[in-house]
């Protein structure tokens, strides 16, 4: 009895106290990031606050989507794409460093939860099933899930697939991105005037989650709001 009391409080030690994943300091907060390490971090401060294009000023629209038929209403990003952000997400999605993803999620939960209106729930952006079985789980589904359960919101499944593989966007200049994208994703379900949060893990040019926006759209969605953890610069 008494190693089982030792083992428990030796477990709930090392919860409490679980090495910071940036600078190995103990850190016993919700996310596995410390306080000084989260002050370090690029926090998306001010841009454009339909794209996020990151900009000293906050503008309604900036000059990159301004002559663009955009169909999301809004864009909110937690990081910009900068180190050690752009660091933990690429560990997160290609080395299955799943602790530094829920780690961003919840610094990105915690932000949301001042936010009004939220969206009324969440979907993820969908990977193609040959990227997902070669990457074994997609990364925007789990920061999605790691969001609704924080802030208590719904989470949207099998609304909508991608019907055909499409060639990475960031092999492509930005004229390319939106023409790669087109006709990728079919909307299942009647979206019935919600507002949707379409959660992915880096926004660059928008293409792809403009291209799925326009879906959601005509598949009856009023409003759409992406949520994405980082905010990369225009190729
Ligand atoms: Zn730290
Ligand atoms: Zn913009």
């Amino acid at each position: 009895m008494t190693s089982f009391v030792s083992r428990l409080k030796n477990a709930s030690r090392r919860f409490l106290n679980r090495p910071c994943i940036l600078c190995s300091q103990s850190c016993g907060g919700p996310t596995d990031i410390c306080t000084a390490c989260q002050k370090d971090l690029p926090w998306h401060q001010s841009g454009c606050l339909r794209c996020g294009l990151p900009l000293p000023n906050n503008v309604a629209r900036c000059g990159h989507c301004l002559p663009k038929p955009l169909y999301f209403d809004r864009c909110i990003c937690a990081f910009n794409y900068q180190f050690p952000v752009n660091r933990l997400i690429l560990a997160f999605k290609n080395n299955e460093k799943l602790v530094y993803g829920k780690a961003l999620s919840t610094l990105f939960a915690m932000r949301l939860k001042d936010y009004q209106p939220l969206p009324d729930m969440l979907m993820a952006m969908p990977i193609h099933w040959i990227t997902k079985r070669r990457r074994g789980f997609n990364q925007s589904g789990l920061i999605a899930a790691d969001l609704c359960r924080q802030l208590d919101l719904p989470l949207l499944h099998h609304a909508c697939k991608k019907i055909r593989w499409t060639a990475p966007q960031k092999s492509l200049n930005s004229a390319s991105r939106y023409k790669n994208v087109v006709n990728a994703f079919e909307v299942t379900l009647d979206l019935n005037s919600l507002h949707i949060g379409l959660v992915d893990d880096v926004v660059t040019s928008m293409a792809t989650t403009n291209s799925l926006s326009a879906e959601l759209k005509k598949a009856g969605a009023r409003e759409i709001t992406i949520l994405s953890l980082a905010r990369a610069s225009l190729p």
